[in-house]
């Protein structure tokens, strides 16, 4: 969805807020074993949003119809300010890797939450960089601009993973090569 600029840029302000406020929330008073089980969860929480990251541009972005069209008008226009609308994209976040893992305690779900959301917002980050930075050869940016680059222009289907090559190593649709640094 073709984003205002306030409201494409809002989400690096938003999403980290959120994480935020649920950090906050969950270790107020609660002491250094808290805080141990927090950051151990939220670990865990930014691994599993590369897997999500992965797994949603692979099977939903380019696989079912109503995303796809969504997601089409990236890549008919990849430099434009597409994107999910940010508050959206936090409450399904949130519905889907907060509230369920309340059953295992608030600090467990917070924390997993937090790393989900942090990991979306470094997701935002890196993609947007991919499209807009011309990064120095070598640096770690350069990499995710070259491998991205693939997935836009390659002729055959792969590099899902925008932060991690990973995902894509082991799914077998890591794409070498044909990632131009430039469209221009
Ligand atoms: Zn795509
Ligand atoms: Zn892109």
């Amino acid at each position: 969805m073709k984003l205002s600029k306030a409201l494409y840029f809002g989400d690096f302000v938003a999403t980290p807020l959120a994480a935020l406020v649920l950090a906050i929330w969950a270790l107020a008073g609660r002491g250094y074993l808290g805080a141990g089980l927090w950051a151990l969860a939220f670990l865990i929480g930014i691994g599993a949003w590369t897997l999500v990251e992965y797994a949603v541009h692979r099977w939903l972005y380019h696989r079912v119809p109503f995303f796809e069209k969504f997601h089409d008008a990236h890549h008919a226009d990849p430099d434009g300010l597409i994107g999910a609308p940010s508050f959206l994209a936090i409450l399904v976040l949130l519905a889907l890797f907060f509230a369920p893992l309340l059953v295992l305690g608030f600090i467990i779900a917070s924390g997993f939450a937090s790393g989900i959301l942090l990991g979306y917002m470094l997701y935002m980050l890196v993609h947007h960089a991919s499209h807009h930075v011309i990064p120095r050869p070598g640096s770690l940016l350069y990499t995710a601009r070259i491998r991205h680059m693939a997935h836009h222009y390659h002729p055959m289907p792969g590099n899902y993973g925008v932060i991690t090559a990973f995902w894509d190593e082991l799914f077998s649709t890591r794409l070498h090569g044909e990632g131009r640094l430039s469209r221009r």
